[in-house]
């Protein structure tokens, strides 16, 4: 049976990523060796890793200044070298979930902390609006998708000092004003690649102003002088990496992906909003377009198990909420196609008509 695939990380990469890298795996650029067992300073190596460079730069429009770098570590090892890195006497931090959580309290350790407002209250299901961020903060650090929460801010803030947006879980799904950044990171396990590999783009010139000693691998500027090879870089996911950068860009580029992925979520956030039996959880305005969370009416709270059997009889998988939300949570990345979508959508009438 076909599966539709709704984890939320890692998580549905094009069939393309998958199969091109699986050919890698065997026979990597005609090689006769696995892309695994090669060496990364090979010239072949070298040319994936410069490739995979130059197309962030390009659909993302990257200005000049700024390196893309491919790290290890995940996400959460960027919530400790952004502070190591640009903070040196303030940050400023939006509270929108568990992984600006995680952010915020990495940045403590190196110095003080302004959390500008928070919606920690109501479980974060909303994003907060109307706060202030200090001029005087080294970076403003917010999480542009809340992959937990469903809530998503799909813009750029406009403060007066530079941004830091952790985008784990939705860069590539709209175009971005770079220029406005001093670091945009994002594990690569949704929107690109396998686990293993985070994506730093990080201006040039924000680095080095801090007055304490940066361990070596933990310093950007160590990674942008040796163009991501300083040591051994994940060498599978990087090569998944780029193609999904090429799959991007022969679709039409990050606006196309952009109009794929609001049509996407708009007939599944209408079906849940003209249903007798799920309600969302997210604040209308602030719904995210890649993670739609949803539970059952009070009233029928005790099908939700029920429901989730039956979804995984049609092959629907990964559809149950974080446990920080209870429910369902549908991920629906760049990768998920629309008929997956539908098909859910159709699932869920179904279980509503026979309910
Ligand atoms: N930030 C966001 C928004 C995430 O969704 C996740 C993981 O799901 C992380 C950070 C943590 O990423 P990692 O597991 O790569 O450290």
């Amino acid at each position: 049976m076909k599966k539709h695939n709704f984890y939320a990380g890692p998580s549905i990469l094009s069939e393309y990523t998958i199969k091109n890298t699986a050919d890698a795996v065997i026979n990597f650029a005609g090689t006769g060796l696995s892309l695994m067992e090669i060496s990364h300073r090979s010239k072949e190596f070298t040319a994936v890793i410069e490739e995979a460079q130059a197309l962030v730069k390009e659909l993302l429009e990257v200005p000049d200044g700024y390196s893309v770098l491919f790290l290890g570590g995940g996400a959460s090892l960027q919530f400790c070298m952004v502070p190591y890195n640009l903070l040196n006497k303030k940050a400023a931090y939006l509270e929108t979930g568990t992984w600006a959580v995680n952010a915020i309290k990495e940045a403590r350790l190196f110095g003080e902390v302004d959390v500008v407002a928070s919606s920690k209250e109501a479980n974060f299901s909303y994003i907060p609006k109307g706060y202030t961020v200090p001029d005087d903060a080294d970076y403003f650090h917010f999480t542009s998708n809340n992959t937990i929460y469903g809530t998503e801010m799909r813009f750029d803030p406009d403060v007066k000092v530079p941004l830091v947006a952790d985008m784990s879980s939705d860069i590539f799904s709209r175009p971005i004003d770079v220029s406005k950044y001093d670091v945009i990171y994002a594990g690569a396990q949704k929107n690109l690649a396998p686990a293993g590999v985070t994506i730093v783009i990080v201006k040039e010139s924000a680095l080095g102003h801090v007055d304490r000693a940066i361990p070596t691998m933990l310093d950007y500027r160590t990674h942008v002088k040796k163009g991501s090879m300083f040591n051994t870089p994940p060498c599978l996911p990087i090569y998944a990496a780029l193609q999904t950068l090429k799959y991007y860009k022969e679709l039409g580029g990050i606006k196309e992906m952009e109009r794929r992925d609001l049509e996407k979520a708009a007939i599944l956030y209408d079906a849940i909003d003209s249903s007798k039996m799920f309600v969302g959880t997210a604040a209308h305005e602030d719904r995210s377009i890649m993670n739609v969370c949803f539970v059952m009416k009070e009233e029928y709270k005790d099908l939700e198990g029920a429901f989730i059997e039956y979804a995984t009889s049609k092959g629907i998988v990964g559809i149950k909420g974080h446990r920080s939300v209870g429910g369902f949570r549908a991920s629906i990345y760049n990768a998920m196609p629309k008929s997956s979508v539908e098909m859910l959508i159709e699932t869920m009438k179904e279980f509503e008509k026979n309910h």
